[in-house]
């Protein structure tokens, strides 16, 4: 089976070299690549009606003789279009295309026998018009053929695929006898009871009915049988290793919460939350047990993580061993260092701080101390899981943005101890559907409750003309005792551009406010310079922090309720939600002003918007995923994230539940999948290539 599914495409009967070499093009390499290479849409040629009957606004197909066909120019710097008029006895049909005009042009001739399928609207000239329909060439003697009176599956194509005539119809020749030949040695490796109660239809079947179904929505439940596998053979493997994590015990059991944990209680400002308590329980039950903690903390921003960071670090440390705090940059890293310390340097716990920027001397010494156990929490970045970095004694690992780290990662840095504890944090909320997905094998902890006294932040956008009232606002504010921050974007591969251009602007500032004391805070900046920047801001010597986008996350000033955000369209919405999160910390009403120019694109629109709608940051994570897609989400190369094959993450999102729900059953009652040969076999062929397999 395993050898057949993996026979190159080359070899498949009707596909030769050339065509293989195009079907590369569309990513179908193997023969299963062809049999999972779906339709993108399908078209309803069950029946074909004749031009005079054809309905408005329902999608059809119909038969005629071309009659004529020309390019009409553009007219007032339209696009140029091509138009076709077609016939039959009962009426013509205008049809027009304002792209892939050449493609079109080169299946048409007067006098052919055509068939068009689309939509049909009104035309004031002909009766009937269809804007960009499918066309195709059509022959009598294929009216009962692959082509006609049924449900036709379009696919996906390429310039290159057209060229070697692997258009749909070129397609469909090949794939229906491939179908007829291979598909009856599929054996299902889904149990039937799974399938039974998630209503779904057999592999062999589905793999028909995707491609050749007798309806359009028989062709849905096909796809969705082949999403199901997507999701299921995941979570399958998910579901493995949260067992053997479970049953291999081998994490550190720590016998203490230590006196170190109540010290900083005792000496907040503030009682902990009830959620921040409840997180801390669910916290020291991992940490106490047999088994490695591998949980995965959420919570909006200004939830108060950095605490439960603290906390979990400090348990590690009260019994002899090393906690590290890892964050996706070096500024990050740079100033959860600041937080960290200043918290616990009194308590009397060595702090440490390892990022890539720092000189050789300094590392080497970092380094060693590490080594020795003298440094016993320790703050960095990736640098943090390079390997040379070996610690004494590593109990706990909190990884801080997790949206930003791999799953690869994550366990790399997890072998860096025997087997330390991982916490794992999240600032931007994960959406639902993803959280489950990529972290399934994780514990969760939801941190559902703000510090009391917070009030919403009010978020406004503005045009750059406003920006004089803003400017008002922000002295207003200033006048009342508050601080403000002014964000500019930083685009990373013009780093000095930018830089120059947030020095500008600060200077520029500096003019249109010269009654309040201004400071200017970017990366570029040493370690010490930021520090004292962010010191005379946190005390109160600085009124409106200037900044690029380094105040992104962990920067903590409850007297800032003015967040300004300069070409907000330039910022991800991911971005947009932690530098809001910045202000509304303490008990003032707070405010968020998006400035962006005059022009947006409709995406960059949307993000504005829904800013301005929302607070919420699950939703505005769900928003951000559909917006630029799971792989841009998640940062493509560390996401870690499987490519699914059929399942669209989002649209196809509520099967995850029952997939989840059947992979850990089955894992439950047959752990190793021996009763499950297939299923063990499928996986593997799914995973082989992907660094999760290995993992665990
Ligand atoms: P997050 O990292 O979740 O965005 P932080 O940890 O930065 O949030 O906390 C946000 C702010 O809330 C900080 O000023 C912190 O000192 C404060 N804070 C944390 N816990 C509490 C609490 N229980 N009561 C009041 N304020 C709190
Ligand atoms: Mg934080």
């Amino acid at each position: 089976m395993d050898e057949l599914l993996r026979t190159p495409v080359q070899f498949v009967k009707g596909i030769g070299p050339k065509r293989a070499e195009a079907l590369r093009s569309v990513g179908v390499e193997t023969l299963e690549d062809l049999l999972y290479h779906i339709p993108r849409r399908y078209l309803d040629r069950s029946t074909i009606c004749s031009i005079g009957d054809a309905p408005s606004g329902r999608e059809v197909t119909v038969v005629g003789r071309v009659v004529s066909f020309s390019r009409v120019p553009s007219v007032r710097g339209g696009k140029e279009r091509l138009e076709m008029l077609l016939e039959d006895d009962t009426g013509v049909l205008r049809c027009i295309w304002f792209g892939g005009i050449k493609f079109v042009e080169r299946a048409l001739e007067v006098g052919k026998s055509v068939m068009v399928s689309g939509t049909v609207e009104r035309d004031g000239f002909y009766g009937r018009k269809m804007i960009h329909p499918d066309v195709e060439e059509f022959s009598e003697e294929e009216r009962h053929q692959l082509h006609t009176g049924r449900v036709v599956p379009v696919y996906p194509s390429s310039s290159e695929m057209k060229r070697v005539r692997l258009d749909s119809r070129g397609l469909r020749r090949v794939l229906a006898p491939v179908l007829e030949e291979v598909v009856p040695h599929i054996k299902d490796p889904l149990p039937e009871e799974v399938l039974a109660r998630c209503g779904l239809m057999s592999l062999p079947e589905a793999l028909r009915s995707v491609h050749f179904p007798e309806s359009v929505r028989r062709a849905e439940e096909a796809r969705r049988r082949l999403a199901f596998d997507d999701f299921f053979y995941l979570e399958l493997l998910l579901a493995q290793r949260y067992r053997g994590r479970r049953e291999r015990k081998e994490g550190i059991s720590f016998p203490e919460v230590g006196d170190l944990v109540p010290e900083l209680i005792r000496r907040l400002p503030f009682p902990l939350t009830k959620a921040q308590r409840r997180v801390m329980r669910e916290i020291w039950k991992d940490m106490k047990s047999p088994y490695q903690m591998n949980r995965l903390l959420q919570g909006d921003v200004g939830s108060g993580k950095t605490l439960v960071a603290l906390m979990t670090m400090l348990i590690a440390v009260a019994n002899g061993y090393q906690a590290a705090l890892m964050a996706p940059t070096e500024v990050l890293a740079e100033q959860h260092y600041i937080t960290v310390r200043s918290l616990l340097e009194e308590l009397g716990v060595r702090v440490g701080l390892l990022i890539g920027g720092m000189g050789p001397s300094q590392r080497k010494l970092m380094l060693r101390a590490i080594e020795l156990g003298e440094v016993q929490i320790v703050v960095g970045t990736h640098a943090l899981i390079q390997e040379d970095v070996k610690f004494k004694d590593l109990g706990v690992v909190v990884i801080d943005e997790q949206h930003r780290f791999g799953v690869v990662q994550r366990l790399k840095l997890r072998r860096k101890g025997s087997s330390p504890d991982v916490l794992v944090m999240t600032a931007t909320p994960i959406p639902r559907t993803l959280g489950l997905t990529l972290y399934g094998d994780l514990d969760v902890s939801v941190l559902d409750e703000m510090p009391p006294g917070r009030r919403p932040v009010k978020t406004v956008w503005r045009p750059q003309s406003r920006r004089p009232q803003v400017l008002a606002f922000v002295r207003e504010q200033v006048r009342q005792g508050h601080q403000a921050y002014i964000v500019y974007p930083l685009v990373e591969e013009s780093e000095k551009v930018d830089l120059e251009a947030a020095v500008q602007a600060y200077e520029k500032l500096q003019r249109e406010l010269p009654d309040l004391r201004l400071a200017l805070l970017h990366g570029r900046m040493r370690g010490d310079e930021k520090e004292e920047v962010m010191r005379a801001f946190k005390e109160g010597r600085v009124d409106v922090l200037v900044s690029t986008t380094v105040i992104e996350v962990g920067v903590d000033v409850p007297n800032a309720t003015v967040m300004v955000v300069e070409h907000a369209e330039r910022f991800g919405l991911a971005q947009l939600h932690q530098l809001r999160g910045r202000v509304g910390r303490g008990e003032a009403q707070s405010y968020c002003i998006l400035l962006t120019g005059e022009r947006l694109s409709d995406e960059a629109r949307e993000r504005i918007l829904t800013m301005v709608r929302t607070n919420d940051g699950f939703e505005i994570a769900e928003k951000d995923l559909e917006l630029r897609g799971p792989g841009e989400f998640m940062g493509t190369r560390q996401s870690g994230l499987p490519e699914f094959r059929t399942a669209h993450l989002i649209r196809d999102s509520d099967l995850l539940p029952a997939a989840r729900r059947e992979a850990f059953l089955l894992v439950e009652r047959d752990p190793d999948l021996r009763e499950h040969p297939l299923l063990r076999e499928e996986l593997g062929r799914r995973f082989r290539e992907t660094s999760l397999i290995d993992v665990g």
